[in-house]
């Protein structure tokens, strides 16, 4: 067993021998004792010597009673404290215990075997708190850094006893809350739908999904589980709320998409089967044939962007989408969006001014491709025939600017954020009457942004609109 190594702190020469013969009487653990006369040479055997224990005697040359205890604290708060008094005051020896010292001994009451023992007892107790507080950190650790809302509540009152961190900015609430506010409280008297169907499955865990009130009385969804527990006479119930905006926000878009889309290809689907029926009843001459075959044609182009808009939105949203970056003259990417349009089928005046020269920039050809489509493609349906379409694409140290401008009725200043929005139609008879599928737009702003860039739209002059979509030269 290791040896014992205790700094005694004593300015009366007889008592520190006398301690040193009363260790040495103890045959089951052997002591190594340092001697300070006084605090600063206490200070001094502390800061280079290794200790298991300090007793100290509080009548010091340089400070006495709590002062000399405080200041010995201070020199080692990791270390037992045995106090080793002349005095034998109850009182001061209760309020030391109190405030961290691991016993009171006085001098001269007592033989060896107490002196030993409560030294060692000493040293097994104040192993045994670090242990306890280690833990206890470990816990608090937890708990501060848990992202997740923890409550514990008293049962029988229903008031909040502690919060972690997470938990007062879930619910705006302060430290000044607990004690006064009710779990209760934080309830959503009324669950607005639609929270007890397919959503609550969402949560695998089993818990409860509901709203929630935010001290401020607006509501969110949350995943809530309670456990009761028992701590001394105390009933306890311990609460964990998970913020499940983002998930059923997730899970409304994707039913919203599934609506919209499944909506939006019946459309084209009734035109292209009402054709079929119409040309397989009726054989028509040629050029009547042609016709129907270019509108059948439009018909399945729809369809195909539908389709492809919707993919690829999804894989944005499920962060799938890895870009592919090559070097990019812009011009090709004006082109090869084009091609999408073929020269039977425009009904405007398409106008590209792209200098072959402008510098390379690094992108997606593909996505950016697909970003020109739909902006070309939507100034086709929102403006009227045979009006004009610019493609212009400017470039400067920054950023390379891909606008397309029409003559169409155009998007009041105050929604033109909103209009990147999945779902969003200015007009309720626009993508029914023109065949859409509300995503072109999300899907324009989510290749801009994974470029590290962005989307925006602006009045063109002297009527219409311009969206622009805004590379940066290099790599985010
Ligand atoms: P859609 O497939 O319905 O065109 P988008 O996301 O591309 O979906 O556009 C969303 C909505 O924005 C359209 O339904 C339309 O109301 C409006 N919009 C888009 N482009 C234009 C434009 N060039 N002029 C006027 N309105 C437009």
């Amino acid at each position: 067993m290791r040896d014992i190594h205790l700094l005694l702190i004593e300015d009366h020469r007889p008592d520190a021998i006398l301690v040193q013969e009363l260790l040495r009487e103890d045959f089951a653990r052997r002591y190594r004792l340092t001697h300070a006369e006084s605090l600063a040479a206490a200070e001094k055997h502390l800061a280079t010597g290794r200790f298991d224990v300090v007793l100290v005697d509080l009548g010091l040359p340089d400070a006495i009673g709590r002062e000399a205890f405080d200041r010995v604290k201070a020199l080692a708060p990791h270390l037992p404290l045995v106090i080793h008094s002349g005095l034998a005051d109850e009182e001061l020896a209760i309020e030391l215990v109190g405030q961290g010292a691991q016993d009171y001994l006085v001098k001269g009451e007592g033989d060896s075997r107490l002196l030993c023992r409560t030294i060692r007892y000493s040293i097994e107790r104040r192993q045994a708190l670090d242990t306890i507080r280690e833990k206890e950190e470990q816990y608090h650790l937890l708990f501060s850094a848990e992202t997740d809302g923890i409550l514990i509540c008293d049962r029988d009152s229903g008031r909040i006893q502690e919060i972690n961190p997470a938990g007062l900015e879930l619910y705006g609430l302060s430290r000044n809350d607990l004690g006064v506010l009710k779990f209760s409280e934080l309830q959503a008297q009324d669950q607005p739908p639609p929270l007890s169907g397919e959503e609550s499955g969402l949560w695998a865990g089993g818990e409860n999904l509901q709203y929630q009130r935010r001290r401020d009385g607006t509501l969110f969804p949350a995943a809530v589980s309670c456990g009761n527990f028992q701590l001394r006479n105390q009933s306890l119930q311990g609460v964990i709320v998970r913020d499940m905006t983002e998930l059923v926000n997730a899970q409304r878009l994707k039913e919203e998409m599934l609506q919209a889309i499944s909506h939006e290809m019946r459309t084209p689907l009734t035109a292209l089967l009402g054709y079929t029926e119409m040309l397989l009843d009726n054989p028509l001459p040629e050029q009547e044939l042609a016709t129907h075959l270019w509108t059948m044609h439009g018909e399945c182009l729809r369809l195909a962007e539908l389709v492809e808009n919707q993919l690829e939105l999804v894989s944005f949203l499920s962060g799938k989408v890895e870009l592919e970056r090559q070097a990019i003259e812009a011009y090709q990417v004006c082109h090869a969006a084009l091609l999408k349009f073929s020269p039977g089928s425009r009904t405007h005046r398409i106008q590209i001014d792209c200098s072959e020269n402008l510098p390379h920039f690094r992108g997606d050809f593909r996505l950016l491709r697909m970003a020109v489509e739909n902006l070309l493609s939507n100034a086709l349906k929102y403006s009227p025939a045979d009006s004009r379409i610019d493609l212009a694409v400017q470039a400067n140290s920054s950023h390379t600017t891909f606008c397309v401008t029409d003559r169409g009725e155009g998007i009041p200043a105050e929604i033109c954020d909103q209009i990147f929005n999945a779902f969003f139609r200015l007009r309720h008879w626009d993508s029914r009457t023109l065949g859409g599928t509300t995503l072109g737009l999300p899907l324009v702003k989510a290749i801009a942004l994974a470029h590290g860039g962005s989307a925006w739209v602006e009045p063109a002059a002297p009527r219409g609109s311009r969206f622009c979509l805004a590379i940066p030269c290099s790599d985010p």
